[in-house]
């Protein structure tokens, strides 16, 4: 996939949120030979499949028994491969206004972009990590200290210590215990709020548990060398021997700037018709950001995907008049698509 393309070049959609529905999203205006370019806040695709349970298993997904959330993102991201849209991560869509030919321009906190139509796919919004106030933990922030796993190496061999009692931490910690040399968790109280089946996994593992603790100061002075942890209980120091620290502390979701786009909405979500159109025209929502008119939103990765295939053959039918019957992709030739959409580039 081609990186941030960021220049005045008006492509045919942009599409906010790389979620499941924003990825299909992408799948689906490749399809239609439409030059996409994806606009994600995080520096990953997959939006909660990635952030919130990579490890868990998604049993309603049609056409498959069961897979886990990371595989489906990457299976969602090798069939966007193949029509090459423009992705720019770690971008955060704040301003979206049209310009007098019709140019719809949304603006990040990196750069402006053009296109002819948008599909907003926000889901339940830009997540951000909680974090702690505390001076050691943000000195050592992206050096040591990591709210988000991009990569997985950065862990190998080195002594983990994970901070956290959610699906996120325990799954974590699952994952990672293999690649680090030794993986500790701490949590500040008795229950956990993951999975109970992780939890036991986590529990028979060898991972060092420690409970009713947290972090009083990362050690250091280039790299970190040591974690201090108190029990808070006893309000009593103890010092491991840490390399690098992971910090679950959850997330918080906000639509923040989209709110204010004038975009018709009822309570959190942006109300849309039955061709997902928003009432600006042009601009199109799918998955769980948005809620039909008059009916319940219902927040599933299927809904999601139906929604999209909906929104994006309704903003081809906006840009260019064309039919919104999509065709069947059985008889699309893939390769001969991917041509026309990288020469448009
Ligand atoms: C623990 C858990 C388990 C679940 N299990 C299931 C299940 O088994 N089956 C099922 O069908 N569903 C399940 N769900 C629900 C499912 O994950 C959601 O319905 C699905 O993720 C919605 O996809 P989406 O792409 O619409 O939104 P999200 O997955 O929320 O993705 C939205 C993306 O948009 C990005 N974004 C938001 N605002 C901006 C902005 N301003 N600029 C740039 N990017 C932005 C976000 O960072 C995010 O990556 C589960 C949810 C949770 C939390």
């Amino acid at each position: 996939m081609s990186e941030n393309g960021h220049d005045r070049d008006v492509f045919d959609v942009i599409i906010v949120g790389a979620g499941p529905t924003g990825l299909y999203a992408a799948f689906y205006a490749g399809m239609r030979e439409m030059r996409t370019k994806v606009v994600e806040v995080l520096p990953e695709a997959g939006g909660q499949l990635a952030v919130l349970y990579p490890e868990k298993y998604i049993y309603d997904v049609a056409g498959y028994p069961e897979v886990l959330a990371k595989d489906l993102v990457d299976n969602l991201l090798q069939q966007i491969a193949k029509w090459d849209p423009t992705m720019c991560l770690g971008e955060r869509a704040e301003k979206l206004v049209r310009e007098d030919d019709g140019t719809l321009v949304l603006t990040t906190d990196v750069a402006s972009h053009y296109a002819k139509a948008v599909v907003i796919c926000g889901g339940i919004g830009a997540f951000r990590p909680n974090k702690l106030k505390n001076e050691s933990l943000t000195r050592f922030e992206e050096r040591g200290v990591y709210y988000f796993v991009q990569d997985k190496s950065i862990f190998k061999d080195k002594r983990l210590l994970i901070v956290g009692g959610g699906d996120s931490a325990v799954d974590w910690a699952l994952n990672l215990k293999d690649i680090a040399s030794e993986t500790t968790l701490i949590h500040r109280r008795e229950g956990f709020r993951a999975h109970p089946s992780s939890v036991t996994e986590l529990m028979e593992s060898d991972v060092n548990v420690m409970l009713h603790y947290e972090v009083r100061e990362v050690l250091g002075d280039d790299s970190i060398t040591g974690v201090k942890i108190f029990d808070n209980r006893s309000d009593e120091d103890t010092i491991l021997d840490i390399d690098i620290v992971l910090m679950n502390l959850g997330f918080k979701a906000d639509l923040g700037p989209i709110k204010d786009w004038g975009l018709a909405l009822n309570k959190r979500y942006i109300v849309v018709n039955g061709r997902m159109e928003t009432n600006i025209p042009g601009v199109y929502a799918a998955g769980d950001v948005c809620m039909q008119d008059g009916s319940e939103s219902l927040n599933l990765i299927a809904v999601g995907f139906g929604e999209a295939a909906i929104a994006v053959n309704h903003a081809y039918s906006f840009i260019t008049g064309g039919r919104v019957f999509p065709g069947h992709s059985s008889e699309m030739s893939p390769t001969a698509a991917v041509a026309s959409n990288q020469q448009a580039k």
